[in-house]
């Protein structure tokens, strides 16, 4: 069993490829309220989760819901690929100025595996899947460094993974 420590009041990031099973984990270890999902804001402000047209709009909705939850001390986990720094970058900017800590949950999942999921999941062009991999591999040493107080890296042999809340100081 793997036990992850999570620090009482901060931001999660979910960090992970498509299909990595950010979602999964998020269902099965958060309540649905500390979830802001990226689909389900996409499709509060385009009706359709997919609408990768919409990305913008909801993202900015997100953060401000984001930003509104660490004011009020809420545990926020945001659902999101997260594989490109600039996308991180904003979630590191939040929590600094809620002054929580941001913490990231890294799904390493071997880009084969990847490419199996993805044929079920969303089937995506698999460029796409090979193109976020290579930028999830480059992401996770720099994590530390972008901010990230906490970072844990869940790989497919962490079946049973656990989540303990620790207070922040
Ligand atoms: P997206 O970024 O596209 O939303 P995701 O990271 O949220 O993807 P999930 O929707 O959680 O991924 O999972 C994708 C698929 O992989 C689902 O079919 C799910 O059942 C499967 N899956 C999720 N987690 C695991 C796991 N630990 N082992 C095997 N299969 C898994
Ligand atoms: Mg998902």
């Amino acid at each position: 069993m793997r036990r992850i420590t999570i620090p009482e009041l901060s931001l999660v990031a979910l960090v992970g490829v498509t299909g990595s099973g950010k979602s999964t984990f998020a269902r099965g270890h958060f309540a649905s309220t500390h979830v802001l999902s990226s689909d389900t804001f996409r499709a509060m402000v385009a009706d359709d989760e997919n609408d990768q047209s919409a990305t913008e709009d909801a993202f900015a909705a997100l953060h401000f819901v984001a930003g509104r939850r660490l004011r009020a001390g809420r545990l926020t986990v945001v659902d999101a690929t997260h594989v490109q720094r600039e996308d991180r970058a904003k979630l590191v900017a939040l929590a600094r100025e809620y002054d929580v800590l941001p913490t990231a949950v890294v799904f390493d999942v071997p880009l084969a595996e990847l490419r199996d999921r993805n044929r079920n999941h969303r089937d995506l062009a698999d460029h796409v899947i090979r193109r976020q991999h290579e930028a999830l591999r480059r992401s996770i040493r720099h994590l530390a460094k972008e901010g990230f107080r906490k970072v844990h890296v869940l790989s497919t042999t962490d079946t049973e993974v656990v989540v303990e809340y620790e207070k922040a100081y």
